[in-house]
């Protein structure tokens, strides 16, 4: 499908001819959990759909009636503020009626189990579960258990634990494609681009959903990090993706992967730089000797920057550690920081996954 293909989708979500809408565009996928195994055509899909959404939110009425009567849940069971305010915003825009469960204050201070509070929300007819936990698995649990009942919930993982947070990735590539060409962010601008991952690797569930879309376009990614940090096993992440026998990811990893424990050779004609954050809720020891040292040898400066290309970008998960991982100066300038546009695109991409993903389900 072409990007004139959106201009009917564009058309359709102001009059809601979901027919036309959903001839558009195919998504097969129920659940998204991890990007391992999304294929090129699935990443283009998603920067398309959200090209069109981000269009539909620079209008007057920033609202289309696509998943009008259905239920998304945000289920969050670890503190978040950008992923769930914009999945609920997202939600919103789409005219879902959205449901927001905050741990605390929830049965599950009474003995209730996780996959207890999914079925509550099954039984109230919800559509979407967004899920979000500290522990690795428990969307995938929540999905497989959803699937057992033979329950047509779609759930999306919006970050668990160590292992992956798709929906951030994804609004990672939108910010980066858009940044190369704003009207036609396609996946296939990354091409031999050079992004430069910098941080606490070890433990963002961002950086390791990063690896697998980045690789997958055909840039060239490295990873910089103290080896505390970057444990030498990275090398082999993105293994499983590149061994043909594969039967789970059918196409092999065009792009590659570096291990620096160096920041230079990775920021080197680097032309994005993705800062992460000491995730010091996660480090079960000491592992750095000083946030002043971390920042001397890995915080990401002005200065720092020179050995990038001239028109270097940078991104942030967030939140951010002002003058740690990153100079409070360099996050407030407008030239160099696309923190602010990846907030702006998280809703436009979260649209287009619960639109993907719910669409099917009107
Ligand atoms: N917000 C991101 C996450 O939930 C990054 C971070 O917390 O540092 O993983």
């Amino acid at each position: 499908m072409s990007f004139s293909a959106v201009t009917p989708l564009l058309q359709t979500l102001s009059t809601s001819d979901e027919v036309t809408l959903m001839s558009t565009t195919t998504w097969t996928r129920r659940h998204i959990i991890s990007l391992a195994d999304f294929t090129n055509e699935e990443y283009d899909t998603v920067l398309r759909t959200a090209a069109s959404f981000r269009e539909v939110l620079s209008r007057r009425t920033k609202k289309v009636p696509t998943l009008q009567g259905q239920v998304v849940a945000n289920l969050f069971f670890e503190p978040s503020t950008r992923t769930r305010s914009s999945f609920e915003l997202a939600a919103k825009r789409l005219s879902a009626d959205t449901l927001n469960f905050t741990p605390g204050s929830s049965s599950l201070t009474k003995g209730e189990t996780i996959l207890d509070t999914a079925k509550t929300y099954l039984a109230m007819g919800t559509d979407l579960m967004v899920i979000r936990h500290r522990e690795a698995g428990v969307p995938q649990a929540i999905a497989t258990e959803m699937d057992r009942l033979d329950s047509n919930v779609g759930v999306l993982n919006a970050g668990d634990g160590q292992h992956e947070h798709p929906s951030q990735a994804l609004l990672d590539l939108f910010t980066i494609c858009s940044a190369l060409d704003p009207d036609y962010p396609s996946f296939s601008l990354l091409k031999g681009k050079k992004v430069a991952i910098v941080g606490d690797i070890l433990h963002s569930r961002v950086a390791r959903s990063n690896i697998w879309s980045l690789t997958a376009s055909g840039a060239e990614v490295h990873l910089a990090g103290p080896p505390t940090l970057l444990p030498k096993l990275f090398e082999q992440y993105t293994a499983s993706r590149d061994r043909p026998s594969s039967s789970l990811i059918p196409h092999p990893s065009p792009g590659k992967l570096f291990l620096h424990w160096d920041l230079n050779p990775a920021l080197e004609d680097a032309d994005f730089v993705m800062t992460l954050r000491l995730q010091k809720e996660r480090m079960t020891q000491n592992l750095l000797p000083s946030l002043r040292e971390y920042h001397q040898q890995f915080g990401i400066t002005s200065d720092r920057l020179k050995l990038c290309k001239p028109n270097v970008k940078v991104l942030h998960p967030g939140p951010t550690n002002r003058g740690v991982e990153i100079s409070s100066e360099l996050m407030d300038d407008p030239k160099i920081s696309l923190i602010p546009q990846q907030v702006t695109s998280g809703v436009a991409v979260r649209m287009a996954l619960l639109y993907l993903m719910g669409s099917g389900k009107a």
